[in-house]
C-alpha cells in the first residue's frame, strides 16, 4: 500500500503538498510535479511521513476539514483570496464549499471567502441551482 508523505522545500519558500508513494524519494518525484514547485530543485525537496492519511491512498484526497484541523490554510476557490483557515471559518469569513470540487489536487472540498459565498448565495436565490 502507498504511504502518505508531505512534500515541502527546505526553505519553506513554495509551500507544501501531499502525495502517496512507496518511498520518500518517489514522494519527492511525485511532489515535484506540483505547480508550486516549478522553480524548485529536486535536491531542495524534503518529505515528512503522514501515516494518519495512508488510509486515503485509494482516492488520494483528504477531506479539507482534516487539513484545517492541522492548521493548513487555503486560498478562496473562486477569487484566490489567501489565508482562509479554521479561525476564519469560525469568524464566518470563510466557508467549506462543494465537497466534490477539487481545486487542490490532494484535497476533497474547497474553501471560499465570505464575499464569494454572498455572491453565490445571491445567484442561487435568483436563478436556482
Ligand atoms: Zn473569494
Amino acid at each position: 500500500m502507498l504511504k502518505c508523505y508531505e512534500v515541502y522545500d527546505k526553505n519553506l519558500d513554495y509551500g507544501q503538498t501531499i502525495v502517496w508513494a512507496e518511498t520518500s524519494n518517489k514522494a519527492k518525484l511525485e511532489g515535484q510535479k506540483d505547480d508550486i514547485f516549478d522553480w524548485c530543485e529536486y535536491i531542495d525537496l524534503r518529505t515528512k511521513r503522514r501515516p494518519k492519511w495512508d488510509k486515503y491512498a485509494d482516492t488520494k484526497h483528504i477531506p479539507i476539514q482534516e487539513l484545517l484541523d492541522e492548521c493548513w490554510w487555503f486560498g478562496c476557490a473562486i477569487c484566490s483570496k489567501e489565508g482562509l483557515d479554521q479561525s476564519r471559518i469560525e469568524d464566518g469569513e470563510a466557508f467549506i464549499y462543494d465537497e466534490k470540487a477539487e481545486y487542490y489536487k490532494f484535497v476533497r472540498g474547497n474553501l471560499i471567502c465570505a464575499d464569494c459565498k454572498k455572491k453565490l448565495d445571491e445567484r442561487i436565490e435568483k436563478f436556482g441551482e
